[in-house]
């Protein structure tokens, strides 16, 4: 695959189907190249050659990564084997000592690597409101390697204002990662706003059809980059070809997925929030979300498939009753993750946060009664049909 240079200023959804992509030179190939080879002939020896082994680099990855560029429009690209192994690859490059400011709420995942993985070995890390800039710049130590937030957040769709977040960081030095997972660069460019660093899992919308688990980061810092490119080899953390096949065709129609379900989310959430069974819906395009506005400014083209709720029963058999009910029809699946063709229906306490302490939880309202929702590209009327069937077993 080779890369074109000479595409300037394209619209994001021109980027997405051809990007750096052009014709492979061999055979005219229009779809992506994939190449498994592991081992690659040395042309003699002593040689250096660019494809050597391929933990170390591969045609289809470095294709996937000058894609990923071209879509962000700014920083480089690594890919890696998940999201948790892009944020493994990434604590690797600090030192025992450093500490990393979180936003509010982050994925339970995320949490886990934090409090029991790189606690043991010196790290540390502490939770700060990013709408209260003043404690966040007191909550800064000179051990603070990075600002961490998360975009909307992992599961109860909290907004960090990414104009704050840029200005503290601005203010104080402190480089901000941003977590864009649930907010691809189809809606918010993070690097627009000052992030550093983005990070997305590829699992959810990149990819988008329920068979890749992938990671990826881009930074505008060449020397991170450049650690995370040795990082990603030096501990095998790397996306096999097939993967990166794969987030290579999702991204071709990651406008028009997320177009899709962005709206069936409006209208799955507005139904929610008026219906007698839920005590709160969350979803950062419902005039009542408390950050509307900025989700306004910042998630330029939609607000995506994820919609978070709690009922206002919490009884285990009656919430048992309710996901029976709603998985007999056959249209929503009760599973782990999101951003899928199939809408899934999610338990955060048994799943995506299960190793986030119960005190955690309490503080976050992750409770019995929460679930997420993640919509697919089903019909909405026969998606609202399945949950106004489902919420008739809580009354
Ligand atoms: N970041 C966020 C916001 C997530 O929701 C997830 C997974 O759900 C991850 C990171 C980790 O991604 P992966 O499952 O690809 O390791």
């Amino acid at each position: 695959m080779e890369v074109s240079s000479d595409k300037p200023n394209l619209a994001l959804a021109t980027n997405l189907v051809h990007g750096s992509e052009k014709p492979d030179a061999q055979f005219g190939a229009v779809a992506p190249i994939l190449v498994r080879s592991k081992t690659y002939q040395q042309p003699e020896f002593g040689a250096d050659s660019k494809w050597k082994y391929a933990r170390g680099t591969n045609p289809t990855r470095v294709a996937l990564q000058d894609k990923l560029e071209s879509v962000e429009g700014e920083g480089q690209a690594t890919v890696f084997s998940s999201g948790l192994a892009a944020m493994t690859c990434l604590l690797l490059t600090l030192s025992p000592g450093d500490h990393i400011l979180f936003s509010t709420e982050i994925y339970g995942g995320s949490y886990r690597l934090l409090d029991q993985v790189f606690n043991n070995f010196g790290l540390t890390f502490s939770f700060a409101d990013f709408h209260d800039k003043a404690g966040v710049l007191r909550a800064i130590t000179p051990t603070t390697k990075y600002l961490f937030i998360e975009t909307p957040s992992n599961p109860s769709l909290h907004i960090v204002d990414l104009e704050i977040a840029g200005q503290i960081s601005r203010e104080s030095g402190v480089p901000l990662l941003v977590d864009g997972t649930f907010a691809p660069p189809v809606t918010t460019k993070a690097f627009d706003y000052g992030a550093d660093t983005v990070l997305y899992s590829l699992s959810k919308y990149f990819s988008g059809h329920n068979d890749v688990i992938g990671g990826a980061i881009l930074t505008k810092n060449p020397a991170l980059h450049e650690r995370l490119k040795w990082m990603h080899g030096a501990v095998g953390a790397i996306l096999s070809p097939d993967e990166c096949y794969r987030v290579l065709q999702g991204l071709k129609t990651l406008h028009l997925r997320w177009e899709r379900v962005s709206q069936t989310a409006q209208r799955v959430a507005s139904y929610l929030s008026t219906h007698a069974a839920i005590k709160r819906a969350l979803y950062p395009g419902l005039a009542s979300h408390p950050h509307h506005e900025a989700a306004k400014r910042q998630m330029q083209n939609g607000f995506g498939g994820v919609v978070a709720f709690e009922t206002h029963c919490h009884e285990q058999d009656k919430l048992k009753n309710f996901v029976d009910e709603l998985q007999s029809r056959g249209t929503i699946v009760y599973a782990e993750s999101l951003a899928s063709p199939e809408t899934i229906l999610s338990y955060p306490l048994h799943m995506s946060h299960r190793a986030v302490p119960p005190e955690d939880l309490k503080n976050l309202q992750i409770n019995a009664g929460f679930f997420r929702l993640s919509l697919g590209f089903e019909d909405a009327d026969d998606l609202i049909e399945d949950l106004r069937r489902g919420l008739s077993e809580l009354g």
